[in-house]
This record gives C-alpha cells, sequence and structure tokens, in this order.
C-alpha cells in the first residue's frame, strides 16, 4: 500500500519550485542543485494537502448529493413540494493522519519451516477522528498527493485545523498491529512482527465541509466531501464544541521551513538522502551527525580495506551482544555458545575462537529492500569473522553512504536477524524465538568497505555480493 506523496519547495537559493518526495528531510534543487533540508526544530515533519474543489465544484457536489430527487427549476413535472435544501457556509477542515513508513520483518517458525518475510511498508492513521469518520485512512489512492509544507499562518477564517488527538505511541501500535494483519497462520507455533525504522509524518487532508439545514437533525448539520478526489463523506452533526474554530490552531505555532544543507566544516554541499541523519562530507572527509537543526561531528571508525580499495563504505552499526531464553534455558554470550546453538553452527564456526563475544552488524540504512538489508547482515552475523577495525585515513575520494537508521532503530532488527541466523526448527529453538532477550554490551558505528562490481557490491570479507540499488535508492 504505497500513496505517492509529493512536497512543493520554494528553494531558498534560486527562488525556484521544485517538489520532492514526502518524508525525505534532504534533497536536491532540480532548478539549481543546491542541497536542501526541511528544518523542524526536532519536531515532528508535518506537512498539509490543499483542497483541489473550487466553491462551484462543491455546490455541484452537494446537489447531486443532496437534491438529485428534486425537480429543477424548468420542471415540467408540476410543482415542486419539497423545497431544495441550499447549502450554506463552506468551510475547510484539515484532517490530521500519522503517515508511517518502514521496514517491516514478520519471523515465523511451524515446527517444520521457518519463514521470514520482509518489505517496505507505509500506512495512513487517523490523528484525530471526531470528524469524518468515513475518512479512516487516506491509503490506496489513484491520485498523486501534493502536499506543502506546514505553516500555522496559512490558515484563514473558513479553515479548521483539527488538533492531534492520537500519539505517536498509539499511532505505533495501531502500525504493528496493521503490518500484521492478514499474517497469521493457526500452524505456526511461533510468529512475531517487527516494524525496523519506521518513520512518522503529520499530515493535514482537507475536508470539505459544507453547514446546511437538516429537518430530521436539531441544529446544523455539515455534509462532508473530499477535498481532494470531490466523493461525498455522509453528514455529520456539527458539534461546534468539540471542533477548534482557531484558525491555524494558533497555540501550535509552526511552519516547516527549507534550508541549505552544507558542512560545517568546508561549506561544501552534503550529499542528500532521504531521512538520513549522518553525513559525510566528500570534500573535506568530516562526517556529521545531524542533531535536531545542529551539525556535530563524529569521529570515523573503519573496517580495513584491501589495498588500493575503490568501491564505497557503507555505515553498520556493530552490536556486541550476548543472549539468553527462560523458556529454552539457555546463555549464549560467546561465539562457542553460537557453535552449539546455531543450525551447522559446528561446521560454520570451527575457525573461530570460541571465547570471542558475539557480534553483529546492522546496515544503519532504511533500505528500499528490507530483505537484501537482513540477508546481508544475516551473511555476517552467520560467520562471526573477526574484522578489523582500521585507524588509518580516510581518502577523500571515498564514497560513504549515509546512514539513516539510528541505533535504537538498528536494535530492532537483531531479533528477527537472530531469528535467521540461528536459523533450526525444532523445539528447543521455537521455545528460544518465543522468549529470547538480548543484551548489548557495545554498540559502535562502523563504515564497511565494499568494492564496487557495475552495478554490485562486493563484500570482501564474506565474499558476498548483493545490488546496490537494494541498499539505496536511486
Ligand atoms: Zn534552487
Ligand atoms: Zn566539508
Amino acid at each position: 500500500m504505497q500513496t505517492s506523496l509529493f512536497v512543493s519547495t520554494r528553494c531558498p537559493e534560486c527562488n525556484g519550485s521544485a517538489r520532492h518526495l514526502e518524508g525525505a528531510h534532504t534533497f536536491t534543487c532540480s532548478f539549481c542543485a543546491s542541497v536542501l533540508r526541511c528544518q523542524t526544530e526536532g519536531r515532528t515533519l508535518k506537512y498539509v494537502i490543499s483542497p483541489r474543489l473550487e466553491r462551484d465544484e462543491i455546490v455541484v457536489a452537494f446537489n447531486e448529493a443532496f437534491n438529485k430527487a428534486l425537480p429543477n427549476s424548468v420542471s415540467t413535472s408540476g410543482s415542486a413540494e419539497v423545497s431544495p435544501c441550499r447549502p450554506g457556509r463552506i468551510k475547510t477542515i484539515y484532517k490530521p493522519f500519522w503517515y508511517c513508513k518502514g521496514m517491516v520483518y514478520s519471523c515465523h517458525s511451524s515446527g517444520t519451516k521457518n519463514g521470514l518475510d520482509a518489505r517496505a511498508w507505509s500506512h495512513t492513521f487517523e490523528a484525530n477522528s471526531s470528524v469524518a469518520s468515513a475518512l479512516t485512512t487516506l491509503g490506496l489512492r489513484s491520485e498523486v498527493l501534493e502536499a506543502d509544507g506546514f505553516d500555522s499562518e496559512q490558515f484563514g477564517a473558513d479553515d479548521i485545523v483539527l488538533p492531534i488527538t492520537k500519539s505517536k505511541e498509539e499511532a505505533r501500535k495501531e502500525a504493528v498491529a496493521a503490518a500484521e494483519w492478514g499474517v497469521e497462520n493457526p500452524g505456526w507455533k511461533y510468529h512475531e512482527t517487527t516494524i525496523v525504522g519506521e518513520r512518522f509524518v503529520l499530515l493535514y487532508y482537507p475536508v470539505i465541509a459544507v453547514e446546511y439545514s437538516d429537518k430530521e437533525e436539531n441544529g446544523t448539520t455539515v455534509a462532508l466531501f473530499d477535498g481532494v478526489a470531490g466523493t461525498g463523506l455522509g453528514k455529520e452533526v456539527y458539534n461546534k464544541e468539540e471542533s477548534t474554530e482557531v484558525p491555524g490552531n494558533a497555540e501550535q505555532e509552526y511552519r516547516v521551513k527549507f534550508v541549505t544543507h552544507r558542512c560545517a566544516n568546508c561549506g561544501h554541499d552534503l550529499k542528500p538522502g532521504d531521512s538520513a541523519l549522518f553525513f559525510h562530507c566528500a570534500e573535506c572527509s568530516r562526517l556529521w551527525l545531524l542533531d535536531g537543526d545542529d551539525y556535530r561531528q563524529q569521529k570515523i571508525t573503519l573496517l580495513a580495506a584491501n589495498d588500493g580499495f575503490k568501491g564505497a563504505y557503507i555505515p553498520f552499526w556493530r552490536f556486541e551482544l550476548s543472549l539468553s531464553s527462560k523458556a529454552a534455558g539457555l546463555e549464549l554470550g560467546r561465539i562457542g555458545d553460537l557453535a552449539e546453538f546455531m543450525r551447522m553452527g559446528r561446521h560454520t564456526l570451527r575457525d573461530e575462537a570460541p571465547e570471542r563475544p558475539l557480534r553483529f552488524f546492522v546496515p544503519a540504512m532504511l533500505a528500499p529492500n528490507p530483505g537484501a538489508v537482513i540477508k546481508l547482515a544475516a551473511r555476517i552475523g552467520t560467520f562471526q569473522k573477526e574484522l578489523p577495525v582500521e585507524p588509518g585515513e580516510v581518502a577523500e575520494s571515498d564514497d560513504f553512504l549515509n546512514v539513516s537508521l539510528p541505533v535504537q532503530d538498528a536494535k530492532e532488527m537483531l531479533r528477527p536477524l537472530i531469528f535467521l541466523v540461528i536459523g533450526r526448527i525444532d523445539r528447543e529453538a521455537v521455545k528460544f524465538y518465543s522468549d529470547f532477550e538480548i543484551t548489548v554490551a557495545k554498540k559502535e558505528l562502523v563504515w564497511y568497505p565494499f568494492e564496487e562490481k557495475g552495478a554490485y557490491l562486493l563484500d570482501p570479507f564474506h565474499n558476498y555480493t548483493f545490488p546496490r540499488r537494494s541498499l539505496v535508492e536511486g
């Protein structure tokens, strides 16, 4: 379920009007090629979709919905017994939705077979359900939605901006339930769904409310229309106490600004990348963490590359951890423990020192192909190789991919990853999956060298090749 959503931008450098795909905090101006960034002051990104219906179209839609059965003024069928329903005041209600997207991993075991389903996923949920109950999601639309950065001063006297009544935490719970929907199977002895790297954006969607007097109801009734598609959304009795009639939701001053995105040291444009958090300057080779609206310099830890390395450094979160399960009565803290428990472990891990701690690497990227990401991580995790850290210099020509998965989100991927690495299907393993806990002793961002082979990247330590586009868009 993917809804295309584009956001309009006024470029602060060239004043050109560009558009970029929703959710991207950093992007390139299509006119002057400046790299731009949404400035949110650390708050949730908010977009607003403007209504496409003109006043005349609303009146036509209203008459079609309410006066279809009535004779028109030049009717020959005799006198009209019912007076036509007249549209009153027209307002635009901006209904907020949480727009969530992320990578979904569903693991299951039937006792004879294990499965892992990985997919990119997005969904919208009402953030206020007091109005337009017929509109519960914005998913599955044929039209491309065009949005603008939210500006609390853009609204007029006939606009109503509904407040957020459902918190991000509630939306997150709903997101997990929605991602799990339809994947359950009674034959499964274990199953678990995880959303990794979920991003939440607020989307204000226009609902046109036409007031009219309905004889069946006391007070004012409003006929509601989808402000983009024009379809009717039924009628609702207008409760003045519940709706905020404050234009622009005055107590919540908010405006999305677009600013240039440059290295804080040398002023060179930083490479844009969807919802990236860490940026590497290709000019002076400094690494920046974007923290709210501040750029903080970070130290770079590299894994040793071969001499004459040509390729890309991919960021990984490296976790040193131990595992424990009460149900299976197991503690896995060392490579020797994993060798005993993992499928083919004694064979696969026979050359690794058994007393070394367990290490797992999670690509620090919200990638277009979540299945490829976890396979890559499982490949590295299964072999538990000692990958040497290199204190050496970073060459200025090196290609560094942006970090778009924060460490707490990468941690979420550990459960499906460990499920995949263990790979066993017997009863003891199912017990382990059902309750195992992860204790992280150390976590660090490291840059892993991948050699470039045309459109593919090669992991030089594991001799594993995969398409670059499964990790990076474009
Ligand atoms: Zn520009
Ligand atoms: Zn720089």
